[in-house]
């Protein structure tokens, strides 16, 4: 699979501080790939630069195979035909609405095409209306057409949805896969939210201090993370501290094997609570909490030595409080990662 936007060896720096270092990133034609991490980790310096809104200080960036910054390059943005969408909308106020989605485009046909892309985000009708007679929701669904219409290569969206609330959120990002989908565009998409990256993303790459620390689907991420803070940042984990001891490390579920650790090292245990099981059998716990959150039943138990976990299932009976309990671990859920320095 060939790169359609590739990051070779990128960093970047504002005077002392590192904003992005060593970032080697490719993303193939019609393949979304979500750029997570903490505030200032960044994410929105990476995207700036694949625009050319920054100019690049370290490395290489291609577009389609060519280069268009680093080796002596340094093609102006509006020769890269990339798609732009950041969180604001930046319609242009005193155009209508046809003319904002038609501003990129050329020739005769380029109001027909503008049309077609206003049909397509199901705002067909307010051609003739100005952005500020537009909800928010329909302004970013105007800059997604603009964005699309000229047929980008590259799309690049900067947090595109964080202004809009919950419910008009996870219908947008459903039209927006749809249509990136449809155009085969490669996409970049920044956000610091994990559930916008897990319901967007083919790829999720996490990005902590300007660095990549990992890379893969949501679903490797989610459940292979590769370190405690990776865990963490993208959904609740029950963590406990552990030493190796003999090649393995015991755990309130017995031992587990530590290849490749060795003895005495300290390592994170961590479990998902939904990996996690109220049973007849397993390791004894008393219950000190239950309660409902949405669909879910979480309930906080405690071992007899006083480490504590949360458990989460979906729908069943009530638990009781103080109850006591067996609690068991799905198979091959429990990981155990080294202690980061
Ligand atoms: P957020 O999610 O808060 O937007 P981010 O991950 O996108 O964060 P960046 O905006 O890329 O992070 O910023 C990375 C680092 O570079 C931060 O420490 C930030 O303060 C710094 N930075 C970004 N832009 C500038 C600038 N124009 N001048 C100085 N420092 C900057």
């Amino acid at each position: 699979m060939s790169a359609m936007l590739s990051f070779q060896g990128v960093g970047h720096r504002f005077g002392a501080r590192i904003a992005v270092a060593g970032f080697d990133l490719d993303v193939a034609a019609g393949e979304v790939v979500c750029l997570l991490g903490p505030s200032g980790c960044g994410k929105t310096t990476a995207l700036r630069l694949a625009a050319g809104l920054e100019p690049l200080q370290q490395g290489r960036i291609q577009l389609g195979g060519a280069t268009v910054a680093g080796d002596g390059r340094d093609v102006p943005p509006e020769a890269r035909n990339v798609g732009l969408v950041f969180q604001d909308h930046a319609l242009f106020p005193h155009l209508t609405v046809l003319d904002n989605v038609a501003f990129g485009l050329k020739g005769d046909d380029r109001l027909t095409i503008a049309k077609t892309w206003l049909d397509r985000v199901g705002l067909g009708p307010r051609g003739n209306d100005h952005p500020f007679m537009l909800s928010g929701g329909e302004q970013q669904r105007i800059a997604l057409a603009r964005a699309l219409a000229p047929g980008p290569r590259v799309m690049l969206m900067d947090e595109p949805f964080s202004s809009l609330d919950a419910g008009l959120r996870a219908e947008l990002r459903r039209q927006t896969l749809h249509l990136l989908r449809q155009a085969g565009t490669a996409t970049l998409l920044v956000t610091h939210d994990p559930e916008e990256a897990m319901a967007m993303a083919d790829r999720i790459v996490v990005m902590r201090a300007g660095r990549i620390v990992q890379a893969g689907t949501p679903e490797q991420v989610y459940c292979r993370p590769a370190s405690r803070f990776i865990a963490e940042f993208l959904g609740e984990a029950n963590v406990m501290p552990g030493v190796v001891t003999g090649g393995a490390v015991p755990t309130p579920f017995g031992p587990i094997p530590a290849p490749g650790l060795a003895d005495g090292a300290a390592v994170d245990i961590v479990v998902r609570p939904e990996s996690l099981r109220l049973a007849s059998a397993g390791a004894p716990v008393q219950v000190l909490e239950a309660r409902r959150v949405g669909g879910s039943l979480v309930v906080v138990i405690e071992w007899a030595d006083g480490t504590r976990a949360v458990v989460r299932r979906h729908g069943g009976d009530a638990v009781a409080v103080g109850a006591r309990a067996g609690v068991e671990v799905l198979p091959g859920e429990l990981l155990v990662l080294p202690v980061e320095r």
